[in-house]
């Protein structure tokens, strides 16, 4: 067994702790791998055809991390590329959820009515093999331009209704913080863009980023709000503790996503120790991910009960704050739908029966109620500061909106009455 053969680790030196220098000694290749552990031929042979296809990159950091007695150590199978990521599953997709799709400029994406995703750089400290962006970070060919960035700012400036934007990749931290500051002081001359939010992963695989300087820029440009990706507890360490206790002491509200991955957190114990570890450090757990469909990750995949399974473990059972929201980000561009245990058992007209994390059933009365009293007389309807229409469902929830179904586009029994063009009551 070969230890301690990793960049100077044991020395504490000054290098260890600078992020540019933990840049620069990234492992990309089989040879440099086999410096560090010792692999059999056979697994230097299926690294180097991963790898091929899907980039490799581990910061020194993150790498002394892996536990080398442990052939599934959790940090290990995050970072070190396996075979398995070339066999073709069911659903892969490239873009599974259709970003490109629903990108009116390239690199932003628009789905949801007030916010978009911004992808500022497609390199990351350390390429995750569980990446749902997988076909895009790391190639060289699909470097996001400064052209591509700035018509992106553009189309934000054009759409008042856009009052959050969401700086991603890639990841953001890899810049220098003189070019992401040009980046975050254009979005923040934006008069309606309220929040900025950054996704980065640098906190787990690269903390030395955090400095002084980048906290002291970030700052300037409140409110910026973060989201982390901590997938498991042993990601935490005394080097990411303090780069997320450097964030926090900034003012900055920090969030985490975790993906639901197989063989690495699918176990309500991890699960519950990671919310707890996040928490400590002032991170809200935000999103627990169901694994998407993209190509190379089939073998990362649950099925959406296990996620079910640790959210039944969570809720109630610790603290509400401790418990993200479980998502499936939909196929297509439907975007992220929240999945939870059922709770409610029953409902008649003046009973709902619910039942609690304990499984104790009980009635909630409810009060005679004919709907809302308001005469939209308060400062928000009546100056005009509602402006959306009511979409989706909302449309059938509505007391004044007469629309009585939902018809899916292309429905072939409506098609029968009123021909390709559809319903002509609109819908
Ligand atoms: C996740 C996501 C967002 C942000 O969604 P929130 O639920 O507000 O965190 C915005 N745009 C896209 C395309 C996303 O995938
Ligand atoms: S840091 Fe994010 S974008 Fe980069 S490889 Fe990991 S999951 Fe993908």
């Amino acid at each position: 067994m070969k230890t301690n053969i990793l960049p100077i680790r044991t020395q504490n030196n000054a290098d260890w702790s600078d992020w540019r220098w933990q840049m620069q000694q990234r492992i990309h290749s089989v040879k440099e791998l086999v410096k560090c552990f010792d692999l059999n031929h056979d697994e230097e042979l299926n690294i180097q055809e991963a790898c091929e296809v899907f980039p490799m990159s581990i910061t020194p950091y993150y790498a002394s991390l892996i536990n080398k007695e442990d052939p599934r150590c959790p940090i290990r199978l995050q970072c070190m590329p396996n075979l398995q990521e070339l066999v073709n599953g069911c659903g892969d997709m490239d873009d599974p959820l259709y970003e490109d799709a629903d990108s009116p400029v390239p690199g932003l994406t628009h789905r949801y009515p007030d916010r978009v995703l911004l992808l500022i750089t497609n390199e990351c400290a350390m390429y995750c093999r569980h990446c749902t962006r997988k076909r895009k970070v790391g190639d060289q060919n699909r470097r996001v331009s400064e052209v591509d960035i700035d018509r992106g700012i553009e189309y934000i400036k054009s759409r008042p209704e856009i009052r959050d934007v969401l700086l991603s990749g890639g990841d953001p931290f890899v810049l220098s913080c003189a070019h992401l500051e040009k980046i975050i002081a254009k979005v923040r001359a934006i008069p309606h863009v309220q929040v900025i939010r950054i996704g980065t992963r640098t906190p787990v695989v690269l903390p030395q980023r955090i400095t002084n300087e980048l906290v002291k820029m970030l700052k300037k440009y409140h409110p910026i709000w973060i989201n982390t990706h901590f997938n498991h507890p042993r990601e935490f360490t005394p080097e990411s503790t303090q780069a997320l206790a450097k964030l926090a002491d900034a003012g900055i509200p920090l969030g985490n996503q975790t993906v639901l991955l197989k063989g690495i957190n699918d176990c309500s114990e991890v699960m519950k120790k990671l919310s707890h570890l996040l928490v400590q450090n002032r991170v809200r757990p935000y999103y627990l991910y169901q694994c998407d469909l993209s190509r190379g990750i089939e073998h990362f995949r649950t099925p959406i009960a296990k996620g079910i399974e640790i959210m039944e473990a969570l809720i109630g059972h610790t603290s509400g704050f401790a418990v993200p929201t479980y998502v499936v980000d939909a196929p297509g561009g439907g975007g992220k739908i929240p999945v939870l245990p059922n709770y409610q058992l029953s409902m008649t007209g003046t009973k709902t029966i619910l039942r609690n994390y304990e499984g104790v059933i009980c009635v909630y009365e409810e009060p005679a109620y004919s709907g809302s009293t308001c005469s939209k007389a308060c400062s928000l309807c009546k100056d005009g500061n509602v402006k959306h229409k009511p979409v989706g469902l909302q449309k059938l929830v509505d007391p004044n909106n007469r629309t009585i179904s939902l018809i899916p586009e292309g429905n072939i029994r409506r098609a029968r009455f009123f021909g390709l063009k559809g319903d002509p009551h609109g819908r």
